[in-house]
């Protein structure tokens, strides 16, 4: 099997090109948020995981077919050992565009100035909540004041449109929604608001119960922010709004109530070599399996990749009032 050519790009069956790539890089995390792992977690071997020169190559076959942006993301990408330095390869790949990370902003504090340094160019940050005792039952094992010094040393290096990621969830911190979007005023960085997805059963929490729509986080909002709604796209699954007189953008990310699966531009690589075709399916390719098969040979990975293009399904089979069907948990996949 050989690759048609290098200038193949990756369409799938609805006519959707895909020049978005989101790579999961470790599975483990320094936190444990109620609404993405159970406490007690186990981890992969390091034999089942991708070694930093095989996400290398993925990262370099994809941006070969067309992929101009690609977010590095986990459980929490900045504790594996070598992060730093597979992000300083890929940012050194010319057709790309944006090397851009989601983070939980433990270790930003230390890694920022050196992310920025690797070609890093947009930073998001996950945060529920600006209260320390919710953030410590939310997050289990996180310690706010060392997130808030994180994104203070990412605005210090003057990343670009700083964003910060919020998983609302009814009785935790849906009460938190304003105080969020001032703090992403104050700073003037952005903030999206998210919709948890069911992906894994997790202990002592019930999505349906838990479920806070956008819709309410927007009437919510209405009493204190005036959002004018923006044309604006990302090339996301975000609804964007700007908050009046400010440089602040506030998206919307709403699988349940807003469906976004007619524009989607991304697959998603799992820490395990998995290319997931939507996050809300179980389609896949082993693409570990055909980098180990096949090894230091870039046209049939290449073709493999192509090929997984036609098992792109339409859209996302998330409920959020049944059990899941997805049994991996989002850090597998890094959201
Ligand atoms: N550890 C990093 C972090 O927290 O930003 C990167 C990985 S985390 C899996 C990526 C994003 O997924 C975070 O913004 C997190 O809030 C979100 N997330 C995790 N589980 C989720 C769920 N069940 N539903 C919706 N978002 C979720
Ligand atoms: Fe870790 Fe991010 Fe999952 Fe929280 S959401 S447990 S920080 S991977």
């Amino acid at each position: 099997m050989t690759c048609s050519s290098d200038t193949a790009r990756l369409t799938d069956r609805f006519g959707r090109t895909v020049n978005y790539l989101r790579i999961s890089i470790t599975d483990r995390c320094d936190f444990r948020c109620v609404y993405c792992m159970a406490e007690e977690m186990t981890f992969l071997p390091r034999k089942q995981i991708l070694t930093l020169e095989e996400i290398y190559t993925l990262a370099k076959a994809f941006t070969e077919l067309g992929v101009k942006k690609i977010r590095i993301t986990g459980g929490e990408p900045l504790v594996r050992k070598g992060a730093l330095e597979l992000l300083q390869n890929i940012g050194r790949i010319e057709s790309l565009h944006e090397l851009v990370i989601t983070t939980n902003g433990s270790q930003l504090d230390t890694m920022a100035p050196a992310l920025k340094a690797a070609g890093v160019k947009r930073i998001n940050v996950s945060l529920d909540t600006l209260d320390s005792d919710k953030f410590k039952a939310i997050t289990r094992t996180g310690d706010l004041q060392q997130v808030l010094k994180g994104i203070q040393a990412a605005k210090a290096e003057g990343f670009e449109r700083i964003k910060i990621n919020a998983v609302i969830l009814k009785g935790r911190n849906h009460l938190e929604v304003n105080n969020l979007v001032q703090f992403a005023v104050d700073n003037g960085i952005d903030i999206s608001f998210i919709e948890e997805m069911p992906l894994g059963v997790v202990s002592r929490h019930d999505r349906s119960e838990a479920y806070y729509s956008s819709e309410l986080i927007k009437s919510d909002l209405a009493r204190d922010f005036s959002l004018l709604a923006s044309t604006e796209k990302t090339g996301g699954p975000s609804n964007y709004f700007k908050v009046a007189g400010t440089q602040t953008r506030v998206g919307f990310i709403s699988p349940h109530s807003a469906n976004f699966c007619s524009t989607c531009n991304r697959v998603r690589l799992t820490v395990e070599g998995r290319l997931l075709l939507c996050l809300g399916n179980e389609h896949s390719v082993d693409l570990k399996q055909v980098l180990r098969a096949n090894a230091g040979d870039m046209d049939v990975l290449k073709q493999a990749i192509i090929d997984a293009m036609l098992i792109k399904p339409e859209k996302h089979e998330f409920n959020i009032h049944e059990q899941p069907v997805i049994l991996r948990y989002m850090n597998m996949t890094g959201g």
